[in-house]
């Protein structure tokens, strides 16, 4: 199949991250949880389309709200009334007054930067070492850095997450490692009065899951806020996955700015920045031009409105909590029966298994994990019939509201085949 799509599409998929080792898959449809290739084979989706698809596939509510947009217009480069019916929905559950929508995470995070540079009228910009927010310029650094580049672990370097990318713009942004508030405290100190904001995953989830500790945001927010910088929650993999108002909701922390997209449009490409008032009045007043053709499209908001209202409900996370903890506790039974250290960790409907007996803090623990594990998962789970999303200890499984018990009984099972080799 590579050869043949190789022919028309650059390296034969769409994306770089369609093509990831251990074996790419080409797909032919999607129905209720499950996904089909094109060769016939039929897999539990656990990949959910790196954490978009919550609402599984051809769910009877999207398709009817889709259907219709359709026959109704799918696009006017105007605001209709579910763009106000969205944003009113997540105004209510992050707590931030006002929104904008755009099409990809990289858009959304990409207007917070351009927003907080804005705003203070500064150039810098903290990210944590291990953190994904897209492929635009500023933050495709120290994305997913090798060991042997990373530098000190109290100095991080910074390091190319992508050619192409300037060496100047790279400067304008200051590493720290997660769970560090003496690095941002040191950061903000260095730089005085040249910090624009920080961004961060919340919950890290581009390195495993790795959950921030008790007080670590609402420490960086009074730190930021110190210094007149402000805090940008990239909840684009977080919100929605792991709550009804993701990491946000979870641990009570409201940040300054928050980027949502991935599982909001239940399978369609939507995304949204929400921010307090100071910050959006920039885009009311035309101080920041946050702009885009199909920004709020009427497709996309239909399927999103659809999304929020019949799927990622309060029964929907009912359904999704009862799913991981089928899932934790099958995972933990294994372990247990083998002998093994690993841990199963599990936010909401994202979980994967930290493959080794010490403490995941940050981005140079994760480094330590042993990575043959999960890249023998994969195998094990797409030979045994489920999807997961390729990389081995990167990546995560996503729950959909559709999966089924015997989805989750199967995902255990498989994963018993790898306990049973390693223990
Ligand atoms: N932010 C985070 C945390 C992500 O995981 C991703 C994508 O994986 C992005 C931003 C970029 O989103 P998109 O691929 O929609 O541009």
């Amino acid at each position: 199949m590579i050869a043949d799509a190789a022919r028309s599409l650059a390296g034969g998929a769409t994306s770089n991250w369609q093509i990831a080792q251990p074996q790419a898959v080409w797909m032919s449809h999607g129905q209720g949880s499950h996904v089909f290739d094109v060769d016939g084979n039929e897999y539990v989706d656990m990949h959910g389309g790196y954490g978009a698809a919550i609402a599984g596939h051809g769910h009877p509510a999207i398709v009817e709200a889709v259907s219709r947009q359709v026959a109704r217009g799918t696009h006017f480069a105007q605001p209709t009334e579910d763009a106000i019916w969205v944003a009113e929905e997540l105004k209510r559950r992050f707590g931030l007054p006002l929104w904008r929508f755009a099409n990809s995470g990289t858009e959304a995070t990409m207007d917070a930067i351009h927003l907080m540079r804005a705003l203070t009228e500064r150039d810098l910009v903290i990210k944590v070492e291990g953190c994904y927010h897209g492929h635009h310029d500023s933050v495709q650094v120290s994305v997913l850095p090798e060991p042997e580049d990373v530098g000190p672990a109290d100095a991080p370097h910074n390091v190319p997450g992508n050619s192409g990318i300037p060496g100047a713009i790279m400067d304008l942004i200051v590493v720290v490692p997660f769970n560090d508030l003496g690095a941002v405290e040191r950061a903000l100190a260095t730089h005085r009065g040249r910090i624009a904001g920080m961004i961060l995953e919340p919950i890290m989830m581009n390195a495993g899951i790795i959950p921030p500790e008790d007080g670590y945001l609402a420490g960086l927010k009074e730190l930021l806020h110190a210094e007149g910088a402000y805090l940008t929650f990239d909840e684009v993999k977080t919100g929605f996955t792991t709550g009804p108002a993701g990491a946000t909701g979870r641990y009570g922390v409201t940040p300054d700015i928050v980027c949502l997209a991935k599982a909001l449009g239940g399978g369609i490409s939507v995304a949204a920045i929400g921010g307090i008032e100071e910050v959006m009045s920039a885009i009311a007043d035309g101080r920041y031009e946050q702009v885009g053709t199909f920004n709020g499209n009427p497709l996309a908001m239909a399927a999103t409105r659809a999304n929020l209202t019949h799927v990622i409900n309060s029964a929907g996370y009912a359904r999704l909590d009862a799913l991981a903890t089928l899932a934790k506790k099958g995972f933990e039974r294994h372990i247990a029966a083998a002998g093994l250290p690993w841990r199963v960790v599990s936010v909401g409907a994202k979980g994967c298994v930290a493959f080794t007996g010490s403490p995941v803090r940050n981005y140079r623990d994760f480094l330590e994990v042993d990575d043959r594990w999960g890249n023998l998962h994969w195998l094990l789970q797409h030979n045994g019939g489920v999807f997961l999303p390729p990389w081995g200890k990167v990546e995560q499984w996503l729950l959909s509201v559709q999966h089924t018990d015997a989805d989750v009984e199967l995902l255990i099972a498989n994963f018993g085949k790898l306990t049973e080799v390693a223990g």
